[in-house]
């Protein structure tokens, strides 16, 4: 008997880490260079800006050699001491791992969850951020924290709608959005929707491997980083600040993944790809494809609000009585495509297709293919054809800049 050694690509179509492009990798494999020697400085300048423009910021951004949990600390002990009250909000398991990490801190963390675990299916309630916000009338509550992608469930949340919670309540607590799975994917507006800390990570939409991550920084957390009392150290905002200034950092950087940050920065910042504006429509219309083809499977997406539906990645519910893990094993086992597994209460309840950064039409058609060989190979009956039905969405909207036909 032969063991079974795939050829050509891995489908690696989980919703991060996302694959990384041949023209990251080959910035990568460029010899290190001296972090503290001449030609550093032009490295880290480039980058820094280049995720200024990312962020959509005008203000500095920080870049950590962590993954993204290490960035949700820093936002956290940078800006807080012990035993202050945080507000968050329960969308899903980031959310919660925030919330767990917070505690652990040492802070009040107060988690906002809708009953039954609806708010697993749903962005972020505002209007309950709102509430609670009026009835702190002491001001106790110093951060709102909210996930802006919620990775585990296809969840995107309407930052700017929490913006306004704030200011409708007149509140002064700090905003706090971690968009590790939205950025560079999700249109995200660091400045325009008034956060004070916005955490991110290289390995979903910047296209990096894992390996590092950000805070990008509103002059008010600035501020608030000079009277907060929580130990840091790593993690300090104010000697990286210093050190960034001339390109260099306190410690020592990835730097072969800053050749590939400063690359990916290019490549969606590119003009001729329509910019930002062009990376975000790109992953509209992929998510529009997939949802497509749920539908024609008849298979339920977890995010059941259609406006909060993530262009990052879709949930996929499997009928009762059918273990998603196995249909993904099955589905990798036979066919080389990872898919993402379901966290936290929805182990084996729903199984996520990740269609961020370097994909395409075909890429995705053939993840699509993946799964609908995989859900018929696992007795799942489904209505349709989903990949008939992404087929078909896909060529009656063609990406903005193709040629007409
Ligand atoms: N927050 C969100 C929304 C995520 O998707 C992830 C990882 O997938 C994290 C936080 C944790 O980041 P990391 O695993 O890079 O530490």
């Amino acid at each position: 008997t032969l063991d079974f050694h795939p050829s050509g690509r891995h489908f690696l179509q989980i919703p991060g880490p996302s694959p990384v492009p041949d023209r990251i990798l080959r910035a990568i494999s460029l010899p290190t260079i001296d972090h503290r020697g001449p030609e550093f400085g032009a490295l880290g300048k480039r980058v820094l800006a280049g995720m200024q423009q990312v962020f959509q910021t005008e203000h500095p951004v920080v870049i950590y050699p962590a993954s993204g949990t290490g960035a949700w600390e820093a936002a956290l002990v940078n800006t807080l001491s012990r035993g202050d009250r945080v507000l968050m909000y329960e969308t899903g398991h980031f959310a919660s791992l925030w919330h767990k990490l917070a505690t652990r801190l040492g802070l009040e963390a107060e988690l906002l969850a809708l009953p039954g675990g609806e708010g697993w299916r749903k962005g972020v309630q505002a209007t309950l951020i709102e509430e609670r916000l009026k009835a702190d009338t002491g001001h106790a509550i110093k951060a709102v924290c909210v996930v802006h992608n919620e990775t585990s469930t296809g969840a995107t949340s309407d930052i700017e709608a929490v913006r306004r919670a704030l200011d409708a309540a007149r509140h002064p607590a700090l905003l706090l959005v971690d968009t590790i799975s939205g950025l560079a994917a999700a249109d995200y507006r660091h400045d325009a929707w008034g956060v004070d800390v916005s955490i991110s990570g290289s390995q979903k939409g910047l296209m990096l491997p894992p390996g590092i991550s950000f805070n990008a920084l509103s002059p008010r957390a600035l501020q608030a980083s000079r009277v907060a009392q929580l130990p840091r150290s790593f993690w300090a905002w104010d000697e990286m600040l210093e050190l960034n200034a001339s390109g260099y950092f306190p410690y020592t950087p990835t730097t072969n993944l800053l050749y590939g940050l400063a690359e990916a920065c290019d490549m969606l910042l590119d003009r001729r790809t329509g910019g930002l504006e062009g990376v975000f429509a790109r992953h509209r219309r992929w998510a529009e494809g997939v949802r497509a083809a749920v539908e024609a499977w008849g298979l339920e997406l977890q995010c059941t609000e259609a406006a909060s539906q993530s262009p990052v990645l879709t949930g996929v519910v499997t009928p009762p009585g059918v273990d998603a893990d196995q249909v993904r094993h099955l589905i990798h086992q036979r066919f080389d495509l990872s898919l993402g597994t379901g966290l936290g209460r929805l182990k084996g309840r729903m199984f996520r297709i990740g269609h961020l950064g370097d994909c395409n039409d075909l890429t995705l058609m053939a993840a699509l293919c993946g799964c609908e060989m995989g859900l018929k190979l696992a007795g799942v009956r489904l209505a349709g054809s989903g990949v008939i039905a992404a087929m078909a969405h896909f060529a009656a909207h063609p990406q903005p800049g193709a040629l007409p036909c």
